[in-house]
């Protein structure tokens, strides 16, 4: 039996994290990893191994496809022009849009708002909401672990209004103190503002409780998806968000290209953020009317190849079976712990047991950034640094940390091959 076989066999880890007693469903991963013709390249004369789906996610033939034949066949602008093309672009985007509404658990298409990531969708709320709600004295509560994305635009806003930022606390096994965070709340906050996965921890917030806490205060809710959506499945209703914030190209989608959702009402009522064509229904130098959600918040041409692509996306997610790609990720993630903790000398890891998707880890004595160019070395890509969650990493007493993150396509055997290189690089 090889080392792989061998070592999968010593953990069949259930979704706990768990021994488990039998061995799960097998989800047909080496189908699925050819789709993606990235896995099947080397580097440095090895074959790619990649850990760093938490950044970007490789795409599926189905998804470059779909943007192909966007280019080749239908390209045009949509929205205007009287033509087949015009027609069939617009149908194409639109019909993206109604099946990421679905996906998510959106009411209606027209509350996916396309921006270009989450970080823009967060922005786009801290600016329109934000700006035209919040005085001095307003609270928002952040915690610990947000990325940099659902801090700065905050910050910003604070800066400008006056309004103060209140921090939720984590525990030392990267969890969330919920009564701390329930206790920061009060009659002045205005906006609860979560990861509902932490990209440094793997933590899983308690979105729902924490949501119903803030809307107990009549506060909104805006949930930062990004690391969500590639490895659970969303219903941003059952969840109480009011806002819910990602990115296609963590989503096996596209680059430049992500959604925000927002409750119809909450659409309605917000000022529009940037100006120009599109998001109007009409203009004379004297006043302009608004488009409707979501055309309001989509000045200019919007990134319409990049919004079928997501479309594709979200569809192939769906044929391989969300469930079957989580349990085979759970037990990967369980698994790369056991063996990271287990037969790396010197090897901390960061989050809690149940995190989703990545697995950070520090090794006593050497720096993160080295490991990380030793692994390239080997074909193996991971992150390395503060992750863009410096606040998170600091409340470990870190400044970096080592990253390797995992999708559905990932494998128990790239795994061992991480373990094998990190103990023969010490
Ligand atoms: N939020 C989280 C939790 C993330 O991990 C990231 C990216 O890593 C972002 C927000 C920002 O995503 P983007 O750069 O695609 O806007």
């Amino acid at each position: 039996m090889s080392a792989a076989a061998s070592n999968t066999a010593r953990y069949w880890l259930d979704e706990a994290g768990a021994v488990a007693s039998s061995r799960p469903p097998v989800f047909p991963v080496h189908a699925v990893r050819a789709d993606f013709p990235a896995l099947s390249r080397t580097v440095h004369g090895r074959p790619l191994v990649w850990l760093d789906s938490a950044a970007t996610a490789h795409k599926p033939r189905q998804v470059i496809d779909a943007v192909s034949d966007f280019y080749a066949r239908h390209n045009s602008n949509v929205h205007r022009g009287a033509h087949t093309l015009a027609r069939e672009a617009t149908d194409l985007m639109e019909s993206a849009r109604s099946r990421i509404a679905r996906f998510i658990g959106a009411g209606r298409p027209e509350e996916i708002v396309f921006v270009r990531g989450a970080t823009e969708g967060i922005n786009l709320v801290a600016q329109t909401w934000g700006r035209s709600r919040l005085s001095a004295g307003d609270e928002i509560v952040l915690t610990t672990l947000e990325h940099h994305a659902n801090i700065v635009p905050w910050q910003m806003l604070c800066a400008e209004k006056g309004a103060l930022l209140r921090i939720a606390p984590l525990h030392d096994d990267g969890t969330l103190d919920l009564p701390a965070y329930q206790s920061l709340l009060g009659p002045r906050t205005r906006i609860v503002a979560l990861a509902h996965v932490s990209n440094v921890l793997g933590t899983v917030l308690p979105v729902r409780a924490m949501a119903d806490a803030a809307h107990a205060h009549g506060s909104v809710v805006l949930v930062d998806g990004a690391q969500a959506v590639p490895h659970l499945r969303v219903d941003v209703r059952e969840l109480g968000a009011d806002f819910y914030a990602l990115s296609g190209h963590k989503l096996f989608g596209p680059t430049g290209i992500g959604v925000l959702y927002g409750r119809s009402e909450l659409l309605e009522e917000m000022p529009p953020w940037q100006g120009g064509g599109s998001m109007i229904t009409s203009v004379s130098f004297e006043h302009t009317q608004y488009a409707p959600p979501p055309q309001k918040f989509e000045a200019g041409t919007g990134p319409i190849a990049g919004a079928i692509g997501l479309g594709a996306a979200v569809d192939y997610l769906e044929s391989i079976g969300p469930d079957a790609a989580h349990a085979h990720e759970t037990a990967l993630v369980a698994y790369a712990r056991h063996r990271l903790a287990d037969d790396v000398p010197g090897l901390r890891l960061l989050g809690p047991s149940t995190g989703v998707g990545v697995t950070a880890f520090t090794i006593a004595g050497t720096d993160p950034a080295h490991i990380a160019e030793a692994l390239d070395t080997a074909g193996i890509a991971v992150r390395a640094g503060h992750h863009c969650a410096q606040p998170a990493l600091r409340r470990y007493g870190l400044t970096a940390a080592v990253r390797p993150s995992f999708a559905f396509y990932n494998t128990h055997h790239e795994i061992d091959q991480l373990v094998r290189e990190l103990a023969s690089a010490r």
